[in-house]
């Protein structure tokens, strides 16, 4: 069967060890209660279904569908939903909870959930990813909502996707409910502005950093890996503040170029070659696309997938700043030689965020039946990442640890916080 490849973890590590291996560090700085401890290192809840689905040949192929709400002390679980051949349950359950850490660090009203569906959506028809998008809404009815769980694109998903799911769940409900999932196309309630904010906030993160660093945008070169909407962006918008782009990369392989990539160029390039790099003459192909991450660059951008930077790399990377577009680009093994070279990691619950920001808008506008211009969009997501930097690093010195550890040490107290107000049972 072409639909779906075998599953799990293969020769990664596991992104849940990874998540609680950090969420332990920063919960003995806090000197976090064993009672709240064990509150917020389960899921909340985890749902697993079937969605047997008419693939165009005729046969009905059954996939599996997760979604895992990890917490929703702050408020409504929030996250994408993923649709990848190597999508697990502990994979889900770790991106979960980096997005209840995620809200938290930058102060928005949500808890944290994500969704997955085993499948390659490369190797699907049009229909037939219409068709598990709807069969999968419709078995999460219960678990959506508004004030409830509220799914965003992922890896795999995209604006037409949560179109499908929007269109689903009202027609379930009798009248439209926009505000059940965000990242939509404009015409049905999307925000302006969202498309960028992942790869906005990562050049808002990016370049605060380089201000602490002491990094001159207009001396220094980057490298991006991953060319998908957050990459892509991300390299774009930093080209535009200044910085030399010299290796971008994507599923086709890794290019590379001393002076300097014209980012605008390679994103045309991109959309009218079926969306991939393959060909690209703007640069030079690098033999293993692997070797980005070790180029001699001041800002290195994974924008990918989970771990990239693991124990055989990290101690080969040249960067001075890492800015993590993706989720989970760094195993926790590796954190330990990145801090002990002296490279500040900007982590993904900080600097991936303004994607989550600006579906937070999204919602606001839908709740409201308003649409704000793109420019305050801009300028309210930037003044909020902008902010969760110097939080976090102020929690850094104060507590005299990574910003990766004091991102979580931020999310943590705000959640651990909030739930000691709530009480329990
Ligand atoms: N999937 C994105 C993330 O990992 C966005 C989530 C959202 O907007 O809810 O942050």
């Amino acid at each position: 069967m072409a639909y779906i490849e075998p599953a799990p973890i293969k020769d990664k590590e596991n992104p849940l060890e990874s998540m609680m291996e950090r969420f332990n560090l920063a919960a003995e700085k806090l000197g976090l209660s064993d009672e709240v401890y064990n509150v917020l290192k389960n899921p909340a809840k985890q749902v697993i279904v079937s969605l047997p689905i008419t693939m165009d040949n005729g046969k009905i192929h059954v996939f599996e569908g997760i979604r895992v709400i990890h917490s929703n002390i702050l408020g409504p679980a929030k996250g994408g939903i993923r649709f990848a051949p190597d999508v697990h349950l502990d994979e889900v359950k770790a991106l979960a909870a980096w997005m209840t850490w995620k809200c938290a660090v930058v102060d928005i009203p949500y808890g944290g959930g994500k969704g997955g569906v085993r499948c390659n959506p490369r190797e699907m028809s049009k229909g037939e990813i219409e068709r598990l998008v709807r069969a999968y809404t419709l078995a999460m009815l219960d678990v959506f909502g508004p004030d409830k769980d509220i799914p965003a694109p992922d890896m795999g998903t995209g604006p037409r996707e949560m179109a499908w799911l929007m269109d689903e769940y009202s027609k379930a409900h009798g009248m439209t409910v926009n505000a059940v999932v965000t990242g939509k196309p404009l015409v049905l309630g999307g925000s302006l502005g969202r498309t960028e904010a992942t790869g906005r906030g990562v050049m808002v993160s990016a370049l605060a950093a380089m201000q602490k660093l002491k990094i001159n945008p207009f001396q220094a070169t980057c490298a991006v890996q991953g060319f998908g909407n957050v990459g892509s962006w991300a390299a774009q918008l930093l080209e535009e503040r200044g910085l030399k782009i010299v290796a971008i990369s994507d599923i086709s392989g890794a290019y590379h170029n001393e002076n300097g990539i014209n980012i605008l160029e390679a994103i045309a390039y991109r959309d009218s070659n079926n969306g991939t790099l393959e060909g690209f003459t703007g640069a030079e192909k690098l033999s293993d696309p692997m070797d980005l991450l070790e180029l001699e660059v001041d800002v290195l951008v994974p924008a990918a997938v989970e771990d990239v930077i693991t124990i055989k790399n990290a101690e080969k990377i040249k960067a001075k700043l890492i800015v993590e577009g993706a989720n989970g680009p760094t195993s926790a093994k590796a954190d330990a030689i990145i801090n002990e070279k002296g490279i500040m990691a900007v982590p993904d619950i900080l600097a991936n965020a303004g994607g989550v920001t600006v579906s937070y808008f999204e919602w606001v506008q839908n709740r409201l039946g308003y649409k704000w211009t793109a420019e305050r969009v801009n300028r309210r997501s930037d003044r909020i990442m902008k902010d969760a930097f110097d939080h976090v690093y102020e929690a850094s010195v104060k507590y005299n640890v990574p910003m990766r550890i004091a991102a979580y040490i931020v999310a943590i107290d705000k959640v651990a916080k909030t739930y000691t107000f709530r009480g329990g049972f």
